[in-house]
């Protein structure tokens, strides 16, 4: 595979498609053995999860439902500082088991900030599922229960991943050149 070029940025070819499938396979099956008695809540961070959301719950042979939600994030008062809020989500997590699906774990200050929100509604349990993590970018630490990839604190596009809106449609994951 070459390089590519989206926008003004070349990026060089990083996770091919087999191996994503093959690692979204191993989740999936991790997946189906802890929650083989329960029907879990997936909830998919969009955008960038979409298409890791869509092939990982195609693998998933369990009772299982899926929703997708946006995360918007502003500026509140000076006391509640910066706020996130989901929009889309419309379930009542009280006593479910909930597993939320991101693309990329970076700083991890999204999931820091909206965890919280899930947890207030008290599900019976909460696990992170995250395609990519790079543990080099970590400002708030926290524990992936499933990990795909750790990879290198290099910017990343493809596979539901954008640079700037365009990249998302890409079928492996590309990285940027030095
Ligand atoms: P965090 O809050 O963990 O710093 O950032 C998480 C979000 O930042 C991800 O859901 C993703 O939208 C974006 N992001 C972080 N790193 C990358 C990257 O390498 N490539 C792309 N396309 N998005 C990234």
């Amino acid at each position: 595979m070459a390089t590519i070029t989206v926008h003004d940025k070349n990026f060089e070819p990083y996770l091919s498609v087999e191996e994503i499938h093959s690692r979204i396979r191993f989740i999936a099956h991790q997946l189906n053995t802890d929650y083989i008695d329960k029907k879990p809540l997936f909830i998919a961070i969009l955008n960038g999860s979409f298409i890791f959301a869509a092939d990982l719950f195609k693998e998933l042979t369990i009772d299982a439902e899926i929703c997708f939600i946006k995360l918007a994030s502003y500026k509140g008062s000076k006391s509640t500082g910066h706020v996130i809020t989901a929009i889309g989500l419309d379930m009542d997590l009280f006593g479910r088991d909930v597993v939320i699906l991101e693309d990329i774990v970076d700083t991890g200050k999204t999931l820091h900030e909206f965890l919280p929100q899930l947890r207030h509604q008290q599900p019976s349990s909460l696990k992170i599922v995250a395609l990519l993590h790079k543990p080099d970018a970590t400002v708030f630490p926290m524990h992936i229960d499933y990990l795909g990839f750790s990879i290198p604190d290099k910017f990343v596009v493809g596979y539901g991943l954008d640079y700037d809106g365009l990249g998302r449609n890409i079928p492996e994951i590309y990285r940027l050149t030095e």
